[in-house]
């Protein structure tokens, strides 16, 4: 545990960087980097590993900095109150970086996470398929042991920065469903890191109604993949990728001032026009709603899964309200063009990625309100 005066000695010292270096930095894009701002997102991870903040609660073996998650959360913190990325992805520094420093191999760790903080391995998510998405443990990519390797045979899908990743965090069945040892679907699921450049694997962009295309999908054809590439247990890959998935818990200052943010955004939507009567009302709901999550956000401490479910179920709502009300706002035109109108494209697929709303209103009631579970047909 770190004492008070370390952690406030810290803090200036990442402010005091922040203000002579967040110029530098690409805009602020979230968990993680768009196609066209890689080359800036490169650089800007590059800058933070020479400064120091890279791997803050990593060991130090590996190119961490070997400090306390306490020092990271103030490295987010900072992050967002400067309005600039912490990192280059969170695939990468977050999820990637987790899985191998708990399941990774003493080689697999000195393959890895150096390269990961200098960004010379940049990641992908490789977990989505056309047939599983909230129900991922129906995915159906097989990854067949063939002596020293997998065969892999499969497609993916949504996969964010696909086509700049030169290795990808993937998930694939190596033993199929109620096969002859009669394996439950989320028993026979293995975890591996996949370099992108192996021959058989095929990257096609997939174009959003925002005209971006930020996603791709991943067509794997018997691919060879070496077999030390596999992570953690062979036919346990499904525990591996749930303690990736929740092991980095959303710090809550950042939430607080992601918050912040957008109700400042929001309160800017009155400027320069005349709302009517109606719109000031619908503004002032949404106004009034992102102050309730952020007296929540506060009082909560870090944030525990369901009420971490309830955050994102309320957040992506109210974002994509606000979306709409800024190109209701900028009329018929303003709904054809511009920063309005591609906000109302993009905002959907916030209420979609990380677990859809009706996903996370199945845990809230399950988990949080105690009511039935929901059917589980076979
Ligand atoms: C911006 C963004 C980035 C993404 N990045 C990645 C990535 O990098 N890598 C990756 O692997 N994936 C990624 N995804 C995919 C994402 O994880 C899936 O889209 C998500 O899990 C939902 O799966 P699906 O699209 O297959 O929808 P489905 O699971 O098919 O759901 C379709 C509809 O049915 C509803 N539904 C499904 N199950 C239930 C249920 N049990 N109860 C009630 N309703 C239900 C859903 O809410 C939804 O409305 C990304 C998605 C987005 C939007």
């Amino acid at each position: 545990m770190s004492g008070d005066s370390d952690l406030h000695e810290f803090q200036a010292e990442v402010r005091h960087w922040l203000t002579s270096h967040h110029t530098s930095a690409p805009r602020d894009y979230g968990a993680i980097c768009p196609p066209d701002l890689i080359d800036q997102g490169v650089e800007w991870q590059r800058k933070i590993r020479d400064a120091g903040f890279a791997g803050i609660h990593w060991p130090t073996e590996w190119g961490g900095r070997g400090l306390s998650v306490e020092h990271n959360g103030i490295w987010l913190l900072e992050c967002a109150r400067a309005g600039v990325p912490p990192v280059l992805n969170m695939v990468g520094l977050v999820l990637t970086g987790g899985a191998v420093l708990r399941y990774g191999t003493p080689e697999q760790q000195a393959q890895h996470l150096r390269a990961t903080l200098d960004a010379d391995h940049v990641w992908c998510q490789l977990f989505s398929e056309p047939g599983a998405g909230s129900d991922l443990g129906s995915l159906a990519t097989r990854a067949e042991l063939d002596g020293d390797r997998f065969i892999v045979n499969g497609q993916k899908v949504w996969c964010s920065g696909g086509r700049y990743s030169n290795w990808g965090i993937l998930m694939a069945r190596t033993r199929p469903i109620g096969g002859d040892d009669g394996a439950k679907k989320h028993d026979g699921i293995s975890f591996f890191l996949c370099p992108m450049d192996l021959p058989g694997i095929e990257i096609r962009p997939l174009k959003q109604m925002t005209g971006e295309a930020e996603f791709d999908e991943v067509f794997f054809t018997d691919v060879e993949l070496p077999a030390e590439h596999l992570l953690g247990p062979l036919h346990g890959g499904w525990g591996v990728g749930m303690a990736v998935l929740t092991s980095e818990r959303g710090h809550i200052g950042t939430a607080v001032i992601s918050l912040e943010r957008r109700l400042d955004q929001m309160m800017r939507l009155s400027a320069g026009t005349d709302l009517t009567p109606t719109e000031r009302q619908q503004l002032m709901q949404l106004v009034a709603t992102g102050n309730a999550y952020k007296a929540m956000a506060q009082r909560q401490g870090p944030v525990a899964s369901t009420a971490a479910s309830l955050m994102k179920l309320g957040i992506t709502q109210m974002t994509f309200d606000a979306a709409m009300l800024r190109g209701d706002l900028g009329g018929a035109m303003g709904q054809l063009d511009g920063a309005g109108a591609s906000g109302m494209l993009a905002a959907p697929g916030g209420r979609i990625a990380g677990g859809t709303s009706q996903v996370q209103r199945n845990i809230i009631g399950e988990r949080l309100l105690g009511l039935p579970r929901e059917p589980r047909p076979t």
